[in-house]
């Protein structure tokens, strides 16, 4: 279950999604729309052309996630087979790994798998796929099911196994099966009912709309509408959500750009001395235990309380046990930072604190980016956005809108196969379409 802050949060998201929709009817169709996009970040998977920029070409590269195993369609047969409480429990092998295979689109959700050769230095296109979509093909006069595959940016898939990782966070997807599990009930839990598509003439699903809509940032009418023309408009809009999350060039330099002067002292007060007397004099290694406890989900206070010295808060953005998607600053550029710094500044310190905190809280005013408070570089913003989005999966975390039929989905339910974490459900429960609380599930 999630923590009560978590579901306000999820609630307030969706209020501003709510609002947002309403203002999104002035504005004309978002890049992505019509688009194949990546089941983790929601923006455009590209097919690869000539015009693009260097800084598009990351979002050409594709991962296509498959299960050998077939463990959906499994629980799912199984489930139609006989929906009664008492129904035997199914219990499938699934020992082998979700697959990942490197792919091009082609057009739309078609999309060509890649292989190395045996080298692993030249890549062989192999087969045509669709992507997020269940059929067959005959095969030698057989019908073969193909596999159901979920498209995603290969940046995005590499931020989510980071995550996965190094969270420290009491986080629901933890490996690749259970991320597959969250995006496979996303896209379809019932033949019946498909997630909502950008634009519903489209006949296959293309992007998954969640509540919070991926963090995308609201762009003001104008400025994706008809009244500039289209070259002027792209110059105007920074896409940050569509920046490269992976390696970000003068990362470190700029996050430490966001550094100011530490106010100077007040009068020191009697028990913050004697606490950072008795905290300095711990070891090391729980020192840095004492602060590992500093991470938190929901980021930490901005307001600086001068308990531990700069130096200590210092430490803790570069060892990124707090902030686990900033695990790539260079500590040759802070060295050289410090020692600029203190030719500049003399005894004037840089207020690591202020800093930490900053970059603890949570999505950085990614609704507003232009107005947050931290200068930083798009695509670490667009990575913090991914890292978020990943932090708060779960399975089952979205259940399908009906799409082609405008009917009340009140009465409409859903089976769910998994728990929250991935374990299967024994019976199976039948969810409410639209529903947020899992605890009025129905029984099948
Ligand atoms: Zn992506």
């Amino acid at each position: 279950m999630f923590p009560r802050s978590g579901r306000e949060k999820r609630d307030k998201e969706t209020t501003k999604s709510r609002s947002k929709n309403v203002l999104g009817n002035m504005s004309s169709p978002a890049p992505y729309e019509g688009k194949l996009c990546c089941a983790i970040c929601g923006d455009a998977i590209l097919p690869p052309t000539p015009e693009l920029s260097s800084a598009e070409r990351w979002q050409t590269e594709a991962v296509l996630l498959s299960d050998p195993d077939r463990e959906f369609e499994h629980l799912e047969e199984h489930y139609r087979g006989g929906k009664k409480r008492d129904a035997k429990r199914l219990d499938i092998s699934t020992a082998r790994e979700i697959r990942k295979d490197r792919a091009r689109v082609i057009e739309k959700d078609r999309l060509r798998i890649i292989a190395a050769n045996q080298d692993g230095d030249a890549d062989m296109e192999q087969e045509e796929v669709d992507s997020n979509r269940s059929y067959g093909r005959e095969e030698n006069g057989e019908w073969v099911v193909t596999p159901y595959y979920i498209a995603t940016h290969e940046a995005c898939l590499e931020v989510a196994e980071t995550v996965m990782r190094r969270s420290p966070h009491d986080i629901a997807v933890r490996d690749l099966r259970t991320l597959w599990k969250v995006l496979r009930m996303r896209f379809k839990v019932d033949d019946m009912y498909l997630m909502s598509s950008s634009i519903e003439f489209v006949a296959s699903p293309q992007r998954i709309q969640l509540p919070h809509s991926y963090y995308m940032p609201f762009r003001f009418a104008p400025m994706l509408s008809g009244s500039f023309p289209s070259g002027e408009i792209d110059r105007k809009v920074e896409r940050w959500e569509a920046a490269y999350p992976l390696h970000v060039s003068d990362l470190t330099s700029a996050v430490l750009e966001n550094l100011s002067s530490l106010p100077p002292a007040t009068a020191a007060i009697p028990q913050a001395v004697s606490f950072q007397k008795r905290f300095l004099a711990l070891p090391p290694e729980l020192r840095d235990h004492v602060c590992s406890f500093l991470a938190s989900r929901n980021g930490m206070p901005g307001t600086c309380n001068g308990l531990l010295p700069q130096w200590i808060w210092r430490e803790v953005l570069l060892r990124g046990e707090c902030l686990p998607f900033l695990r790539d600053l260079d500590v040759a550029v802070v060295r050289d930072f410090c020692a600029r710094w203190g030719r500049e500044h003399g005894s004037q310190e840089p207020n690591w604190e202020l800093l930490v905190r900053k970059l603890s809280q949570e999505a950085w005013s990614i609704w507003d980016a232009e107005s947050s408070s931290l200068k930083v570089p798009s695509g670490l913003r667009n990575r913090r956005r991914i890292w978020q989005l990943i932090e708060e999966m779960y399975v089952g975390d979205l259940v399908p809108v009906k799409r082609m039929m405008r009917v009340s989905s009140d009465h409409v339910v859903v089976p769910r196969y998994w728990d929250e974490r991935g374990e299967v459900m024994h019976p199976v429960v039948r969810v409410q379409v639209g529903s947020r609380d899992k605890l009025r599930s129905v029984m099948a």
